[in-house]
C-alpha cells in the first residue's frame, strides 16, 4: 500500500489476540475500497507516479511495490499472517515446500558446511540432499529422529543446520524441540523443523527454540488440495538472507496461491481439531483389529512418544500410519478394497487420503534408505480428512476383510 494511505480503523487492532484471531485477520491491510475478505492483486508488476519515484523505490529508498517476483501485496498478507502464527520476526512464502527446503539451504549453507538430516523426511527432502546439494558440496548425515544422544554424536566441526519433521512422514516420530535447539545452538548451529504435520495451530517451533520453521502450504494450511506453496519464517538476520535468494532465485509464491491460503489459515484451527478427533478415533480402533500388527499415532497410549507429544503439542495430528499383517500384496490388496477414501499420496485435505509409502512417496529411495526411514512394505498411510469418521471406519474395514 501507498505511504500516504492509512486505513485506520478499517483494519483490526491485533494487539494481545490469540492464534485463532491472527488466522482468520493477521496480514490485512484494506485498500481504499474497504473490501472485507484479502483483495487478490492478480499483477506481475506496478506503476510508478514518475521516474523519481521508480528511481526511489528500485533503491529502497521508499518502501513500496517493485515487481511481484519481490513482493506482491496478497503474498505478503500471507507472509504476515503466519510470522504472527509461529511467532516470527518475518516470513516469506515459496512456491512449494520443497522451495522452502531448497531456500533454507541456499541461502544458510555453502559449500564444506555439514548437515544434520532427521532420517524419517519426506522422500523428496532426502532426494534433494543426497541427489542435488551434495553435488555443491554440502555434506549430509542422517540422524535417527528422536535420539538425542545420536545428534550430539553426528556433529562435526562444520556442522551448519539440523533439518528436522517433527512429527515425521510417515510414521509420527517426534524429537523433543526445546532439547534439540540446546544441543544445536551449544555446538553453533542452527535448527530448521519442517512443521508441515502439525501448522502453527498445534506447534510453534520457534517458541520452543527452533530457529527456522517452514511448511509445506499445499498441505493443511490449503486444507483442500487445490495449491502448492510453502512459507519458512524465523528471526530477522536469518530471514534476510532466504528472503535475498528467493527474490534473485525465483521459487516465489503466486499471488493466487497466496489467496487460497489466506483463505485456508482462517479455518485451519477448528479443521484441525476435528481432523485429529477423527484420527484419534480411527486409530484406537485400527489397533484393536485383527490383522492390523501395529499403529503409528501419538496419540495412542502406545506410541512410545506420547507424553512428549502431549507436552509439544496441543493435538496429535491427523496421519494415522500401520502395519497389516502380510506384505506389499496385502497392502495393495487393503488400499485397493477401499471405496471412499482417495487412493493419493497428498495429504492435508478435508477428502481422506490412503497411501503405500514404500512405493509412491518413498519409492524413489534406495532399500537402504527406506530401511533406515523404518518404511515397511506392509506399511499403509493414511491421512484423515473431514468425512463421517463411521463412514472412513466402514471403508478400512473393507480394507481389512480384503486382507
Ligand atoms: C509435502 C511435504 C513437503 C513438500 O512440499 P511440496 O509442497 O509438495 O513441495 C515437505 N515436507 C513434508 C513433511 C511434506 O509433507
Amino acid at each position: 500500500m501507498s505511504q500516504e494511505w492509512d486505513a485506520g480503523r478499517l483494519d483490526s487492532d491485533l494487539e494481545g489476540v490469540g492464534l485463532e484471531t491472527l488466522a482468520v485477520r493477521a496480514g490485512q491491510h484494506r485498500s481504499p475500497e474497504a473490501e472485507h475478505s484479502e483483495a487478490l492483486y492478480l499483477t506481475s508488476s506496478y506503476v510508478f507516479r514518475t521516474a523519481a519515484d521508480a528511481a526511489a523505490r528500485f533503491a529502497g529508498e521508499v518502501p513500496g511495490n517493485v515487481y511481484s517476483r519481490y513482493t506482491n501485496p496478497t503474498v505478503r498478507a500471507f507472509e504476515e499472517r503466519i510470522a504472527a502464527m509461529e511467532g516470527a520476526e518475518q516470513a516469506v512464502a515459496t512456491s512449494t515446500g520443497m522451495s522452502a527446503i531448497l531456500s533454507i539451504v541456499m541461502s544458510l549453507c555453502s559449500g564444506g558446511d555439514h548437515v544434520l538430516v532427521s532420517r524419517s523426511v519426506f522422500g523428496s527432502t532426502i532426494s534433494l540432499f543426497e541427489k542435488y546439494l551434495k553435488r555443491f558440496g554440502v555434506e549430509v548425515d542422517y540422524v535417527p529422529l528422536s535420539d538425542l544422544d545420536a545428534w550430539s554424536a553426528a556433529f562435526k566441526p562444520n556442522t551448519k543446520l539440523l533439518f528436522v519433521e517433527s512429527p515425521s512422514n510417515p510414521l509420527a516420530e517426534l524429537v523433543d524441540i526445546a532439547a534439540l535447539a540446546e544441543i544445536a545452538h551449544s555446538k553453533g548451529a542452527l535448527l530448521a523443523v519442517d512443521n508441515c504435520f502439525c501448522t502453527p495451530a498445534l506447534q510453534q517451533p520457534l517458541k520452543l527454540g527452533a530457529d527456522i520453521v517452514m511448511h509445506s502450504a499445499t498441505k493443511y494450511i490449503d486444507g483442500q488440495g487445490r495449491s502448492m506453496g510453502g512459507v519458512v519464517a524465523g528471526r530477522g538476520e536469518l530471514m534476510k538472507e532466504i528472503v535475498g535468494f528467493l527474490r534473485t532465485a525465483g521459487p516465489t509464491l503466486s499471488p493466487f496461491n497466496a489467496w487460497v491460503f489466506l483463505k485456508g489459515l482462517e479455518t485451519l484451527s477448528v479443521r484441525m481439531q476435528a481432523h485429529c478427533a477423527r484420527a484419534q478415533q480411527l486409530a484406537q480402533w485400527l489397533e484393536q483389529q485383527p490383522g492390523v500388527e501395529r499403529v503409528y499415532y501419538a496419540g495412542l497410549p502406545s506410541h512410545p512418544q506420547h507424553e512428549l507429544a502431549k507436552r509439544q503439542q496441543s493435538a496429535f495430528g491427523a496421519v494415522v500410519s500401520f502395519e497389516v499383517a502380510g506384505g506389499k500384496e496385502a497392502a495393495w490388496r487393503f488400499i485397493d478394497a477401499t471405496r471412499v477414501i482417495s487412493i493419493t499420496t497428498n495429504l492435508g485435505d478435508t477428502k481422506t487420503t490412503i497411501a503405500h509409502p514404500a512405493t509412491t512417496s518413498h519409492g524413489r529411495l534406495s532399500p537402504q534408505e527406506r530401511a533406515n526411514a523404518g518404511i515397511g512394505d506392509n506399511l499403509i498411510r493414511v491421512a484423515v480428512g473431514l468425512e463421517d469418521v463411521l463412514d472412513l471406519q466402514a471403508d478400512l474395514a473393507r480394507g481389512l476383510a480384503a486382507l
